[in-house]
């Protein structure tokens, strides 16, 4: 079949990948002169199952209430003119209860873990450098009570398989040295040991440029501007650059998946939540961290790829605006900084910020609406790149008329 992805951030990309190995004729339509040039640009590269845990928790109301009155907070939520924030935001909160937390939550570790497997079989496959570590992801806490409260927290991520150890500070330390100078202000971590990072740009586009010496074709500088149908199926796509038919459609623009689906009837709360990120070269700091870690008390994540830190915070409802302003930078540098004081050249931090697609489960929309031959891969949220791999490989397997390796149930709409 000729099959059509639409949107080449990293979720359309592994898709035309898995789409071809099936023996598919892939091509792939993005609207930027390179792919993964938005959301899947700037992130922290956290590959992590061990951070499944959905946003939408019982916590979540109060939080968002503090944040229209305090500042500074790691969420930001502004009231703002756009009907499409309080009917996403109503939803949100329709999905804080403990009892749907807790199922969101296992079904996205569900398609996290899954996801993984399939990320490792692609390497084992592929030759693809994406600054890679595999060392785990520390999530450290700087008070016993918070740390005794995650360790609690985790058992529902250990009872659906994820491993974890927890350790003291000296016991951090002596994963990372990088982090020794800041023992004092840790208690300790939860280490998952199987979590990784990776730089999610490098990898979409050494997978892109795979797909593209097979015979797929990445047209890039190329945008959608409508989709037009007959019946219950799509018919052609229309481009800035003329129409374009196949035989099936993925949709996969991700935070503009929702306008694009509106036009034909199709209704997915997706909404952006804005983040920002910093890449800092190490330069010669000699002791940059070895391993990624996540200050839970400040909500910033740390990844080293290679010879680069990427630094991310913040969840922001500010629309589609993706501006920034060193202002913005300012407290996750900080944070970075007094972590691991020898640990990148901060001075030549690169400023970025992006949209995570957001639905109120916090799980990505598959399978089919309304039209026989359009997929949807789409709405993957905070974790879009570690459920990347798997819900390429689970929408190949849905347009092979295969069931997918892992129950759908909860995960179709
Ligand atoms: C600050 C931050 C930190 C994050 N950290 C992590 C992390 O550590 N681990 C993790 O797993 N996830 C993380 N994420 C989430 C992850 O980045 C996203 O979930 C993921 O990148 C979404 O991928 P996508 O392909 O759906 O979207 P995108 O990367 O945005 O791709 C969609 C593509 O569609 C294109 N497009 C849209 N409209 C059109 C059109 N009309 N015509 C043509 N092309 C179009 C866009 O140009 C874009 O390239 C983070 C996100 C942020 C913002």
């Amino acid at each position: 079949m000729r099959i059509m992805v639409l949107g080449g951030g990293v979720v359309g990309v592994t898709t035309a990948y898995q789409l071809q190995k099936d023996g598919h004729d892939v091509v792939l339509l993005e609207r930027n002169a390179e792919v993964a040039d938005e959301t899947s640009w700037g992130n922290a590269g956290m590959v992590a199952p061990g951070h499944s845990f959905v946003w939408s928790s019982p916590k979540a109301p109060m939080t968002l209430l503090k944040s229209l009155v305090l500042k500074d907070q790691a969420l930001r939520f502004r009231l703002s003119a756009d009907p499409r924030l309080y009917s996403w935001s109503w939803r949100f909160l329709m999905e804080c209860t403990a009892t749907k937390a807790r199922r969101n939550t296992l079904l996205k570790h569900r398609l996290a873990a899954y996801s993984q497997a399939v990320l490792h079989e692609v390497l084992a496959g592929e030759d693809v450098a994406y600054d890679r570590n595999d060392r785990g992801i520390l999530y450290f806490h700087r008070t016993q009570q918070a740390l005794d409260a995650g360790v609690q927290n985790m058992k529902l991520l250990e009872s659906d398989g994820q491993l974890i150890r927890v350790l003291d500070r000296a016991q951090v330390a002596a994963l990372d040295p990088a982090l020794a100078a800041a023992q004092d202000r840790i208690v300790g971590a939860i280490h998952c040991p199987t979590d990784e990072t990776g730089d999610p740009a490098l990898f979409t586009r050494a997978l892109a440029a795979i797909v593209t010496r097979r015979g797929g074709e990445i047209r890039t500088g190329t945008t959608l501007t409508a989709i037009e149908t007959s019946g219950n199926a799509v018919t052609r796509v229309l481009t800035d650059r003329g129409p374009l038919k196949a035989d099936a459609y993925v949709l996969a623009l991700g935070c503009g998946s929702a306008a694009v689906a509106r036009t034909i009837g199709i209704d997915l709360p997706i909404y952006p939540i804005k983040g920002y990120s910093l890449t800092i070269p190490v330069g010669n700091r000699p002791l940059p961290p070895t391993i990624a870690a996540v200050d839970e008390h400040n909500l910033v994540a740390i990844s080293r790829f290679g010879d680069r830190l990427r630094v991310t915070a913040t969840a922001e409802f500010a629309g589609y605006d993706k501006s920034h302003k060193p202002a913005d930078f300012a407290f996750m540098k900080r944070v970075t900084q007094e972590l691991y004081p020898e640990g990148a050249d901060y001075g030549r931090a690169q400023m970025w910020a992006g949209l995570r697609p957001m639905t109120p489960t916090n799980l990505p929309f598959f399978g089919r609406r309304r039209f026989g031959n359009l997929y949807l891969n789409t709405g993957h949220g905070h974790i879009g790149w570690t459920m990347s791999h798997g819900s390429a490989r689970i929408t190949a397997d849905l347009i092979a008329g295969r069931t997918p390796a892992i129950p759908m149930d909860g995960l179709l709409a």
